[in-house]
């Protein structure tokens, strides 16, 4: 049986989404100052929850 052979990953929990997060390659000097999972968290703004500013066209 062959499979890929899942890699122990570092991982952390993004303090704005709650949501945990992998590893990833360009974190690799980095990650230890990582703590969101994204540039939308990190500016406090995670996707899905931004609240939409009220009389905006569209
Ligand atoms: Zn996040």
């Amino acid at each position: 049986m062959r499979g890929v052979k899942k890699v122990d990953l570092p991982t952390k929990v993004c303090p704005t989404c709650q949501r945990p997060f992998s590893w990833r390659k360009k974190w690799e000097r980095c990650w230890a100052e990582i703590r969101f999972c994204s540039d939308a968290c990190r500016r406090g703004t995670p996707r899905g929850t931004a609240q939409k500013s009220p009389g905006s066209p569209g």
